[in-house]
């Protein structure tokens, strides 16, 4: 990145040598991401992140595309609320956060029945929150299937660092990426537009990315993406067999110390759905709000929902997804990435039951006042 912050500072919509220069450096980054993702250069769109890659295949651009549009329970924020804004449909999940198919079936029949169209169907390849990946072919099937003419829609955004993206992106028309979930800039990301797929310019102006998305090129933050992105690919399988055992080894250890502690989607120990990066559990007798301040003061800065909003921890929209809560508990998401280690995990192993306990102990206290 730091050349095009420096002295190959151009713009690459200019004629000049040095913007000749930017434009050489994003085209390579295009192929680049294009090899990576198994799509062509021209399919790759640059975007300022996930939110406008999501927001944009949602509405289908300026003028909104026709048809009612239907995306998962689950989706992050960035697909649920333009999704919600266009009086869309949203489709369940099960208790293990994975798309229940035949109630997507359902809602599809019945807005073909109501003699309306399917918009769009947005389905996220990862849940954020609770880490379960989805079977994107077997989505793609009933979409085909039930609403032929629909657009099929991916949030890869998490499963990025993880999944295998060429097979993550054959299934669908649109899929979004943002550079800053596999160790790239935050602020940059890509939609995925496939040859053949309809799609209306989101931000409009100047022209560039072919007319599909209008304002100056982030020429840094797209070499960063790049660069990111060929890092993650280049190690991703043994980065996800370690982290894998770094979290099963984590979750093992909760489940072993902590009482009333249930992995949340992953209740008998199966995380063969499960992204590796995540561990996400609940905690009976326990709120979330001291729990995360405890594991703060030890160290550990964990979560208790998902934290692309304003920082507060909100009632989580996937967790009521998933199924009535038991009640009085509260919900930890310790997260891993590729540069966890093992030391990361003793902390949390040893932070984790004491605040629990800590918690317990002084609620008992108060009862007994
Ligand atoms: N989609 C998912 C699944 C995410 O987790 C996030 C961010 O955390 C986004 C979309 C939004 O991406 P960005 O922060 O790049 O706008």
């Amino acid at each position: 990145m730091e050349p095009f912050l420096g002295d190959r500072y151009g713009n690459p919509s200019g004629a000049h040598p040095l913007a000749r220069d930017a434009v050489r450096a994003v085209d390579e980054a295009r192929e680049q991401v294009a090899e990576l993702v198994g799509c062509r250069p021209g399919e790759v769109v640059f975007t300022s992140g996930g939110t406008e890659a999501d927001n944009h295949a949602v509405t289908g651009g300026i003028p909104v595309r026709s048809g009612v549009p239907v995306c998962s329970a689950v989706e992050h924020p960035a697909v649920l609320e333009p999704v919600a804004a266009l009086g869309g449909r949203t489709v369940a999940v099960d208790p293990l956060g994975r798309i229940d198919l035949d109630d997507l079936r359902a809602v599809l029949a019945d807005i073909v029945d109501r003699g309306r169209t399917v918009g769009v169907v947005s389905v996220m390849a990862a849940n954020n929150e609770v880490g379960t990946v989805n079977d994107l072919d077997a989505v793609a099937d009933v979409v085909r299937d039930a609403a032929p003419h629909a657009v099929l829609h991916t949030d890869a955004v998490q499963a990025a660092p993880w999944l295998a993206l060429d097979r993550v992106v054959a299934a669908a028309d649109l899929a979004s990426l943002s550079a800053h979930k596999f160790g790239g800039p935050k602020g940059v990301g890509v939609l995925v537009v496939r040859d053949g797929t309809v799609l209306a310019p989101l931000l409009r102006g100047g022209g560039q990315e072919r007319d599909r998305r209008s304002g100056t090129t982030n020429v840094a933050g797209v070499a960063g993406l790049a660069a990111a992105l060929i890092a993650t690919a280049a190690d991703r399988d043994a980065t996800t067999l370690r982290i894998s055992a770094l979290r099963d080894r984590l979750a093992d250890g909760l489940r072993a110390t902590v009482p009333g502690l249930v992995e949340t989607v992953a209740p008998d120990g199966d995380r063969a759905h499960l992204l590796p990066g995540l561990c996400h559990v609940t905690i009976d007798g326990v709120d979330s709000e001291p729990l995360l301040l405890l594991l703060e003061d030890a160290g550990v800065f964990a979560s208790a929902a998902s934290s692309c909003s304003s920082g507060a921890q909100q009632a989580s929209h996937v967790l009521a997804a998933l199924g009535p809560a038991r009640p009085g508990t509260g919900s930890l998401r310790l997260s891993l990435g590729w540069d966890s280690t093992g030391v990361d995990v003793d902390a949390a192993l040893a932070a984790v039951p004491v605040a629990v306990e800590r918690i317990r102990s002084f609620a008992s206290a108060s009862v007994g006042d």
